[in-house]
């Protein structure tokens, strides 16, 4: 079916138009290649498509909450913290793709172009040679197929483009990269840092490093991007391009070159293998509104739907040679999910230092690179944490909210508060068999597509690291002159973290991963995905730079093989 159609022909084919599928479509246009973007959500186009970013808090029927019955009838979407009426038209309806939780698992997802890179919190950080290094040194998951030295090039590669702000530190746990211009730590989180690190001389306390525009560079000009305003209305779509989106950097940057077309309202249902050809050679569509079905043909495919998705897209592409999934031949596809942990949350108030302010909305924390298990193992856990943690005074635009109104609403919004101080950290979980998704045999989505089973939980090693955290956090508060510390476990559910990765890994041996160091499925080579499905493990940083990197070091690899006809 339309194989012959040239308007269903194309070099390549990428599925999902989020942080990880814009850069695929970008580096592939620039490659000179004809390139379809497929995305399940609507069409969101740059600042036109963003109708709450200018908006004033009084302009919000519900000044930016959101009805009970929109929370009711969206109990997933609901427990994130950037869904309310400002953002939530980013928001996939938990309604438009049900899901089987075995165990609880909150499945955060966009409904748009642009995917989750509209809503993401931006927080960027490299990997490691230890984060690298962890799975084979502590034997669990595979070892990973590269190293840190040959991903650092594309790391360079992507942040010079995305923008990056960052202070370089120099510190082995968390490589520098090219950065713009850092943000500032407050006098108060100065002075805690002082404090902490003359206690603990392996432990450093650095300002975070995001993807805003500190120092706008040409190339950030040249794709119609600003300055960060530091207004840290960020979920809504950044008019001025501040922070890095698909929407406002990879697609219309690809879009620039002619090479692309996007196709928005299109959901993947699986790629078409062909038992004769042996390869993939394209992929069946259902139209979101009229759910006819429409197939699409490339000699390469890119797989970039977000981890969970693309799991669900390979195991639903069965054919006689692939019966349990694309490229599934040792049944592991689906399997060794990973995520951060997230579950410790301490709070404390900090004396004195009335007579210090700051100004603008820092659209990052202060961060501490993990200090656990570094360089040989230390602890009755597996691997470590990041930590993050902010100081802010406690009155101020806080105060804003409720019912107050005139003299006193005045004079407690001219009031600074005391310090408050939060702190926060993302562990590291260790992939394992059992925490796996596969797909229901007679359930159903909205368009017929099988509906998705997770089955992933915390264990004991994350219940370890959790009490460590909280320890521990509290030790370094204390220690920085914190009063009143306050602990928290959360338990919020896995996925809630919104950085789920894993199930279709990368490996040196296709008897033990699914993927080649190149990103290739091993089995069908002209497939390759590079969302957070191909990772081996998670690591303690953010994930999406480590995507965005990996994916453009894919494609130069795949167009390479391209030209000299192995693909
Ligand atoms: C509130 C929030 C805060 C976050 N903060 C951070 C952070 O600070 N730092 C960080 O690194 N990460 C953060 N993340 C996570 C980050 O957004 C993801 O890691 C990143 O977006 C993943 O990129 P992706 O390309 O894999 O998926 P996405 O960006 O989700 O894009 C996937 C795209 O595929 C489309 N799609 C899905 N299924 C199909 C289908 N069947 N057919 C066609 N298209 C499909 C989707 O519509 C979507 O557009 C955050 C996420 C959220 C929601």
């Amino acid at each position: 079916m339309n194989e012959q159609n040239p308007e269903h022909v194309f070099d390549t084919i990428v599925v999902g138009s989020g942080i990880s599928g814009g850069w695929a479509a970008k580096e592939l246009c620039d490659k000179g290649l004809k390139t379809l973007v497929l995305d399940r959500g609507k069409d969101v186009k740059h600042i036109k498509d963003y109708p709450t970013a200018m908006k004033a808090p009084w302009e919000f029927p519900h000044r930016g909450r959101l009805p009970l019955k929109v929370l009711e009838e969206n109990p997933i979407a609901a427990r994130c913290y950037a869904y309310d009426e400002t953002a939530a038209h980013f928001f996939l309806k938990d309604k438009d793709q049900p899901y089987i939780q075995e165990k609880p698992f909150d499945w955060i997802r966009p409904d748009q172009v642009g995917g989750k890179s509209l809503m993401w919190a931006r927080q960027t950080q490299r990997w490691s040679r230890y984060d690298f290094e962890g799975p084979a040194r502590d034997g669990f998951a595979v070892e990973w197929p590269f190293t840190y030295e040959e991903l650092a090039p594309w790391y360079s590669h992507v942040e010079l483009f995305a923008g990056i702000s960052g202070n370089r530190d120099g510190l082995d746990t968390l490589p520098d990269g090219e950065f713009l211009p850092p943000w500032e730590m407050n006098r108060a989180e100065q002075s805690m840092r002082v404090k902490i690190e003359a206690r603990h001389r392996d432990r450093n306390v650095i300002i975070g490093r995001c993807a805003h525009l500190t120092a706008p560079q040409q190339v950030h000009k040249d794709q119609g991007r600003m300055q960060c305003q530091a207004r840290h209305l960020c979920q809504r779509g950044c008019p001025f391009g501040g922070y890095f989106s698909s929407n406002a950097s990879t697609l219309p940057w690809a879009a620039k070159t002619g090479n692309l077309t996007l196709k928005p309202d299109s959901i993947v249902h699986s790629i078409i293998y062909d038992d004769a050809k042996g390869k993939a050679t394209g992929v069946r569509v259902i139209d979101a509104h009229t759910k006819k079905i429409t197939e699409y043909f490339a000699k390469i495919i890119f797989v970039n739907a977000s981890t969970l998705s693309t799991n669900l897209i390979l195991l639903n592409s069965t054919s006689r040679r692939f019966p349990n999934g694309l490229g599934n031949d040792n049944g592991l596809l689906g399997k060794y999910i990973a995520f951060h942990n997230y579950r410790g949350h301490l709070y404390a108030s900090l004396e004195g230092m009335e007579d210090r302010y700051y100004s603008g909305k820092r659209p990052c924390a202060v961060m501490m690179p993990n200090f656990r298990n570094v360089h040989r193992q230390e602890t009755d856990f597996q691997r470590g944490y990041m930590v993050f943690f902010s100081a802010a005074r406690s009155g101020w635009g806080h105060a804003v909210g409720g019912d107050q109104a005139g003299a006193a609403f005045k004079t407690a919004i001219a009031d600074p508060g005391g310090w408050n101080v939060f702190m926060m950290m993302q562990g590291e979980t260790i992939p394992k068999e059992t925490n796996h998704v596969r797909l229901s045999k007679d359930q159903v989505d909205p368009w017929g597509i099988p509906q998705l089973i997770t089955s992933v939980g915390y264990d004991e090693n994350d219940e370890r690291l959790l009490k460590d955290f909280l320890d521990t956090g509290a030790e370094m508060l204390e220690t920085a002159g914190a009063k009143n510390i306050a602990a928290t476990d959360t338990k919020q559910a896995p996925g809630l973290d919104i950085h789920e990765v894993g199930g279709v890994r990368m490996g040196k041996d296709p008897a033990t991963s699914l993927l080649n160091k190149w990103n290739q499925l091993h089995h069908c080579p002209n497939v390759l995905v590079t969302d957070g499905a191909c990772m081996v493990s998670t690591s303690t940083q953010n994930p999406s730079l480590t995507f965005m990197a990996i994916t453009a070091r894919a494609v130069d690899h795949a167009v390479a093989e391209l030209k000299k006809g192995n693909l």
